[in-house]
């Protein structure tokens, strides 16, 4: 590989280190036409830094030139930075290469804004498009669409990305235009709202004619930056919570926000970035997406931040005690996945055992239930703890947070080097 180019990934993969929307593949495409690599379901995407993000994808931008000054963006046009660009072939060269060597399983593509939206989004079409019909890259692809990008770029980057990303950022349009002047929600969501479309159109289209081509078939993700604005916790997950409903969007990704322009008065004075807080928005999010939890049940009016201390189940235990304690043996499976330290699969362990007869805590304990939590929330068989109410909420808070493993002091290690990863 030409040092150049080498050279100009170093920087560029340096460049997109701050996205984070890159996790999950859900794609599923087997090798045809004697092409090269698969893309699958599993297997893919799956391998985590320590800090969470995934290292398996080529997550590189096309070019760190930019003419937009997003204040919490290191590539902004206003940084005085080392800039360079990949060309189309360069990248798609460099895909290929990394592909064939097994160092990757796809690529995350994301852009600065050069010339305009649209310039830039046909560009990155061009190099899934080249992947895809001129070397038969069955791999994954992650394009994260351009703000403003036509909507017909968008239908076109769609043919030959499996994820397409168009990231919100800032969770309300007055910060956004504070923080980004040059963009604004019409910008963000009309790609969104094209992209949706899209997906459901297809849909339709494959029940009629199987062999149609899949439009973004591992759907459509975003991402909002964390703790560069003073919006509420309640505020974010609102939000997320509306783009898992009206949008269908496959995953919200919360990125604590990175002190990098810290002589930007429009920003907060923190040196680390909330690290805490993105783990607990996480958390929620799980709960809104696999415990049928409402918005309103874990952050709302009265609490619109989540309790930093405890994970949000557990905080929400505290905040309704009246619902405890909840017979194993006889609660519904929604009540029972309530429970903090019931998680999915014991709850559907636990409804599909006591057919065989009364559960004790012995066999909670080896059907993965956390006991020295959830004790105190449930009956079951023989199980003689005091219950939350006994003990009352405030003092079990502390007595759990007493177990809790002492916070490591996390120095904010960074993003991997790409050549680290290997
Ligand atoms: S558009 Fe904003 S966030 Fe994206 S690269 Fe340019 S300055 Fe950074």
């Amino acid at each position: 590989m030409k040092e150049e180019v080498i050279k100009k990934l170093e920087i560029l993969a340096g460049a997109a280190k701050y996205d984070v929307s890159c996790s999950s593949s859900g794609s599923n495409r087997s090798n045809t036409n004697k092409g090269i690599g698969n893309a699958a379901y599993c297997g893919i995407c799956h391998s985590f830094t320590e800090d969470g993000r995934c290292v398996s994808l080529l997550k590189v931008m096309m070019t760190n030139y930019c003419m937009y000054d997003c204040a919490y963006c290191a590539n902004r046009k206003s940084n005085d930075i080392e800039r360079t660009a990949l060309s189309v072939d360069e990248l798609t060269e460099l895909t290929i290469s990394f592909y064939r060597r097994n160092y990757i399983e796809g690529l995350f593509l994301s852009s600065g804004v050069v010339k305009s939206p649209d310039h830039t989004m046909s560009l990155m079409t061009r190099v899934a498009k080249n992947l895809r019909t001129l070397h038969n890259y069955n791999g994954y692809i992650h394009l994260k669409s351009i703000p403003g990008a036509s909507p017909e770029l968008i239908r076109q980057a769609g043919l030959y990305a499996d994820r397409l990303s168009v990231n919100i950022e800032i969770p309300t349009e007055a910060n956004l235009k504070l923080l980004a002047p040059e963009k604004d929600y019409t910008s963000i969501y009309t790609p969104m709202n094209s992209i949706h479309q899209g997906i459901l159109e297809n849909k339709e289209d494959t029940k009629k004619i199987r062999s149609i081509p899949k439009f973004v078939p591992a759907g459509q993700s975003t991402q909002l930056i964390i703790g560069a604005t003073p919006d509420t916790d309640n505020h974010i997950l609102s939000l997320a919570s509306n783009l898992y409903q009206h949008q269908q969007l496959k995953r919200v990704y919360y990125s604590g926000y990175i002190p990098i322009n810290t002589n930007d008065s429009r920003l907060p004075a923190i040196i680390t970035p909330p690290l805490v807080r993105e783990n607990r928005l996480y958390q929620s999010d799980w709960l809104i997406r696999f415990y049928s939890f409402k918005v309103d049940e874990i952050v709302n009016e009265k609490h619109p931040n989540l309790d930093l201390d405890i994970d949000p189940k557990l905080s929400y235990a505290l905040r309704n005690p009246w619902m405890f304690p909840i017979d194993i043996n006889k609660a519904p499976y929604e009540l029972i996945l309530r429970v903090p330290g019931i998680g999915v699969n014991s709850a559907r362990l636990i409804i599909a055992s006591r057919q065989f007869g009364k559960i004790n805590s012995y066999q909670l304990q080896k059907m993965g239930v956390v006991m020295k939590r959830a004790r105190y929330f449930i009956t079951c068989n023989e199980l003689s703890s005091p219950t939350v109410n006994e003990i009352k909420p405030e003092n079990l808070k502390l007595l759990l947070m007493k177990q809790l493993p002492k916070a490591k002091k996390v120095k904010y290690p960074g993003q991997l080097k790409l050549f680290d990863v290997a």
